[in-house]
């Protein structure tokens, strides 16, 4: 990956800078989360996104080198689910060479990350993987997929990700009441000592459509005192601002688990993230209820430097805190969906 410096970083109205630019590919999932993608809401009637409202990959890659003039370092492709995209490979390697890209990785629910899948990846230039596991127990995980995908093939797919040098792997657990709170210790119990982070998230309010109520939260501090109980762990410094897990280490050397505490714990004075629709919208937080057309822009032969101007503009303007002001009222506003965004 080619690091030279790529401009100056551009600070919003609480003086964060623009570090990190998350990418959805596509608004398209096989998978249907209870938690993200509810069948009731993403079923047969459903309008997906048509072809010509997604991004290419020419324009996407476009994008990212404005977003890197503007201090961009870090890029993350996700959706839907983005290993659906065809040839992904061939947009990260686009990617790869833009100038001041420091880290490059994937989300993804690890259904179509086969072997072959991982080291095409990795030729072509991503960096890491996250791959997403609610649990070790098949009927809960099946429950929370709704599609009843097995558990053992997330599980070879985190394998192929560590085979193919995409590392570290972090494997993200939703943490839902009475779902699976009872897949914390076994998934601890599994990830320690194998160089996976396992990183548990506190279910959180994004979108509309999947009946979020505060009581359905495991806070990361009853998840932290569970797992500390049973294998003593202590607090990791940040390796970089903005950093959004929480980081601790077991004391016996067995590696570490990251908690986001997205909810109990908001971290918005950090967040340096932006984020792109697959259809180009820009969204400043992950609770945006409106984003701002970059297709329009792309489409209408806007230059580089229009681009670059629209997006400083944006960013400038931006004053986002959602987490840190939720309140009941701000839950029940109209929301972007994750799907959509990418988490
Ligand atoms: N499909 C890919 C996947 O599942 O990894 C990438 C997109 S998904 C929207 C990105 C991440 O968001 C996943 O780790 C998922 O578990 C998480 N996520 C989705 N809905 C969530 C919610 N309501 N609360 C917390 N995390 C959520
Ligand atoms: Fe699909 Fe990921 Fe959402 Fe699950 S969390 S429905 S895998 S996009
Ligand atoms: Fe960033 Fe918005 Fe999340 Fe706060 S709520 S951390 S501003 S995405």
């Amino acid at each position: 990956m080619v690091t030279e410096p790529a401009g100056v970083s551009r600070l919003d109205q609480l003086g964060r800078a623009l570090r990190d630019l998350r990418i959805s590919v596509t608004d398209r999932c096989n998978f249907r989360c209870r938690y993200c993608m509810p069948k009731e809401v993403f079923g047969q009637a459903y309008h997906f996104l048509p072809r010509e409202q997604i991004l290419s990959f020419e324009e996407i890659t476009r994008l990212a080198r404005v977003f890197a003039t503007l201090g961009t370092r870090k890029l993350r492709l996700t959706g839907g689910e983005p290993l659906i995209r065809r040839d992904l490979e061939q947009l990260v390697a686009s990617l790869a060479e833009i100038p001041g890209i420091e880290d490059m990785a994937l989300t993804t629910n690890g259904s179509l990350l086969t072997p072959a899948k991982a080291a095409a990846l990795k030729a072509a230039g991503l960096g890491r993987v996250t791959v997403s596991l609610d649990s070790l127990d098949d009927h809960t995980f099946q429950a929370m997929n709704d599609v009843g995908f097995p558990v053992a093939k997330v599980l070879s797919a985190i394998s192929a990700a560590q085979l193919a040098g995409l590392t570290p792997v972090k494997v993200n657990m939703v943490v839902k009441r009475g779902v699976n709170q009872d897949s914390i210790l076994p998934m601890a119990a599994h990830f320690r000592g194998t160089g996976v982070t396992l990183r548990f998230i506190e279910y959180m309010d994004v979108g509309n459509s999947n009946g979020w109520q505060l009581v359905d939260v495991v806070s990361a501090r009853e998840i932290l005192d569970a797992v500390g109980a049973n294998w003593p762990l202590e607090p990791v410094a940040p390796t970089r601002p903005g950093e959004v897990a929480r980081r601790y280490r077991y004391l016996d050397g067995k590696g570490e688990i990251g908690l986001i505490a997205s909810v109990t714990q908001p971290f918005c004075g950090g967040c340096t993230r932006a984020r792109l629709s697959a259809e180009g919208q820009l969204y400043t937080c992950l609770f945006a209820s409106q984003g701002h057309d970059l297709r329009r822009l792309l489409r209408d032969g806007s230059t580089d430097q229009e681009l670059s101007a629209f997006i400083e503009g944006v960013w400038g303007r931006r004053t986002d805190r959602y987490s840190e002001l939720r309140t009941a009222d701000t839950t029940a506003l109209a929301k972007i969906e994750m799907s959509h965004i990418g988490g």
